[in-house]
This record gives C-alpha cells, sequence and structure tokens, in this order.
C-alpha cells in the first residue's frame, strides 16, 4: 500500500502561497502530524524552503519536530499553556488571561504568542476579557498577536471583513507583528495579511487553494480480481449486484485507513493509469471492491487519490472536506516521499 508524497510538491505550493501575500512573513502550519502526511519530513523540508515559523496545536506536537529545526526556527503551539504541558523551547498562542498569568508565572522571560477571538468563539481573548490584560501581556513583549478567520473558505461571507475590522480595532497600536490568514485568508486579499500568514491545507494541495499543485497518490495493490454473473452482489449487506457479466477487483485497504465508509457505492472510484473503475458495494475495514469490467487488464495497483480525483474530489463524494480526508489517512499505508 503505497501513499506517495511529493515533497517539492509542497514546498512549491508554500513558496506559492507566501508569494500571494509578499508583505507578510509566511509560516507553516504542521498540525496533526502534517495534516497526515509525516511532519517529520515535511518540517525540515518547510524550512529548507524558507519557512521559519511552524505551528501545531499540542505541545506533544511541538516536542516532536523541535529537534528537526535550527534554533532560529519557533514552534508555536496554539492550544497555548495547558496546565502540565513541558513547553521547554516552545511559543504557546495564549489564549485566556489563566493561560497568560499561567504562562507568566512558569516562564518568565520565554517566549510567548497572543491569540484573540475575533467572533470565531472557539479559541482566544474577548474583547473584555484582552482589554483587561492588554497593557501588561503587552509589556512582556508578545512574538505576536494573531487571531483565526471562521469563513475564509467563503470569500462573499460578511464574517471576513467582521473579523477582519474586529482584529484591527483590537490591535491597534499595539506595536507587536499581528497575523490572522491561514490559507482562505491569504486568497482573500492583502487587508487580511498583516505581518505574518498561516497556510496549512493548501500547501498539502487542498481548497481553497485551487492552483495547489497535487501532493499526494494513493495506490492500493489488488489481492484477487473475480467475475461475477448477473445477480450475484458484493460486500457487506448485498448493497450492489451485477446487473450484467462484471469483473471485480478487491484492493487491500478500507476504512481503518481512511476510505470513508460513505465512499461505498458513492460514485467515486479507483483509476487505473487514469480509467475510472466504480467503487461498487460497501467500503469494509481492510477492503475496497471496484469495478474493473472495462479495464483490457488489471494493474497491480489501483489508485484512489490521484490528479483525476484529489482528495477534494473524495470529500465532496463523502460529506466532508479535504483536510478530514487527509487527517484521516490511516497509518497502515506506506508513506513514500518524492
Ligand atoms: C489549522 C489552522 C491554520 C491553518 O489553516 P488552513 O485552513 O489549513 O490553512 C491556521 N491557523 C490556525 C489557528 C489554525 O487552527
Amino acid at each position: 500500500m503505497g501513499l506517495q508524497i511529493d515533497i517539492a510538491a509542497i514546498q512549491a505550493n508554500w513558496k506559492a502561497l507566501a508569494g500571494r501575500a509578499p508583505t507578510a512573513r509566511a509560516a507553516a502550519v504542521v498540525k496533526a502530524d502534517g495534516y497526515g502526511l509525516g511532519a517529520a519530513r515535511i518540517v525540515p523540508a518547510l524550512y529548507e524552503a524558507g519557512a521559519r515559523d511552524f505551528f501545531v496545536a499540542l505541545a506533544g506536537e511541538g516536542r516532536a519536530i523541535r529537534p528537526l529545526l535550527p534554533d532560529d526556527a519557533t514552534v508555536n503551539i496554539l492550544s497555548g499553556h495547558m496546565e502540565g504541558a513541558d513547553l521547554a523551547g516552545l511559543v504557546p498562542v495564549i489564549n485566556s488571561p489563566g493561560q497568560f498569568f499561567r504562562d507568566r508565572a512558569m516562564r518568565p522571560g520565554q517566549p510567548f504568542a497572543i491569540q484573540l477571538d475575533s467572533g470565531m468563539n472557539r479559541l482566544g481573548m474577548e474583547a473584555a476579557e484582552w482589554a483587561a490584560i492588554r497593557d501588561e501581556a503587552l509589556s512582556a513583549g508578545p512574538a505576536f498577536v494573531m487571531s483565526h478567520l471562521a469563513c475564509a473558505d467563503e470569500p462573499g461571507h460578511p464574517a471576513n471583513a467582521m473579523q477582519c475590522r474586529t482584529f484591527r480595532e483590537m490591535t491597534q497600536g499595539a506595536g507587536v507583528p499581528l497575523s490572522l490568514a491561514a490559507t482562505g485568508g491569504i486568497l482573500l486579499g492583502p487587508d487580511y495579511h498583516f505581518d505574518m500568514v498561516r497556510p496549512g491545507v493548501g500547501l498539502y494541495g487542498g481548497l481553497p487553494f485551487a492552483d495547489a499543485k497535487p501532493v499526494l497518490r494513493l495506490s492500493l495493490p489488488v489481492i484477487q480480481t473475480r467475475d461475477l454473473r448477473p445477480g450475484e452482489f458484493v460486500g457487506y449487506g448485498a448493497t450492489w449486484t451485477a446487473e450484467a457479466p462484471r469483473r471485480i477487483a478487491t484492493v487491500a485497504a478500507g476504512y481503518a485507513d481512511g476510505i470513508l465508509r460513505m465512499l461505498s457505492s458513492s460514485g467515486v472510484s479507483l483509476y487505473a493509469d487514469g480509467a475510472a473503475c466504480p467503487i461498487v458495494g460497501r467500503v469494509s475495514m481492510d477492503l475496497v471492491t471496484a469495478d474493473v469490467t472495462d479495464l483490457d487488464e488489471v494493474p497491480p495497483e489501483l489508485e484512489l487519490i490521484c490528479p483525476e480525483q484529489p482528495i477534494d474530489a473524495l470529500a465532496d463524494h463523502a460529506g466532508t472536506i479535504g483536510y478530514e480526508i487527509l487527517t484521516s489517512l490511516g497509518h497502515r499505508y506506506q508513506r513514500d516521499y518524492l
């Protein structure tokens, strides 16, 4: 089983997104093991491409990548300073007054950053909390102050301009670097770029960065091929029945590997050199079945993710987003880096 990850494409996507926000520093978001693709390989490659600011969700993720990076890189922890966290060598992005006081008591003089809530109501200090500690927080010298957009993948959504305005108001005169945009925010244009941008999904070839270079190819080995007579069914629940003689291939991956069960008979295909072979019957834990009748010859491997069927096409069929397809990719795949 093979997940082929094009490191040069990830580097090119980072450079392309950095180029869309030329007045800002471009960071790189590598949480959840580099969106499922393998932070250990991706982080040094992004450093080589020029990234110096890395973001992960949890302190444990930060500790895993810190040794891969030279001292001039920072590793920022989006969950901030949680009780008991080991933050040595890391930069917590402080989300509340409680985190701020804990952090300053336990890590005086150590670097930190601040997240404000500009309307998403998920992480960050609200206006009143920020007003109460703003002077003290700013005099402690945060590395930057950031917020996050809720609807940046919908350019026309009124929340974008509203959050941007709120963030500007909350940071007026702060005199420290500011950051608001992730992938979607970069594409919204210069009003959203501030001093640092934080692309994630676009690096890995996902929407909303429609111009991304494809990063992934997922090939699944064919275990067995069989010929069905009309009236024979395939898979659990007998949900698909051959109406004519059909040839079915069984490949070695299933929902335990992130091939969501929703993709059963949903219009998604496995690909043989660009030729679509529809998935038929239920996706099971370790196996997927596809109709390969139209192929002259069944190749040793069929592809689920390829230029003909990128992650966002899969996501559409499963009622989800490319981010979830990426971060669901299982650990049974061999990951090969180009
Ligand atoms: C995940 C995340 C990002 C990256 O978002 P993408 O949409 O993947 O580019 C940036 N900032 C924060 C706070 C995040 O949680």
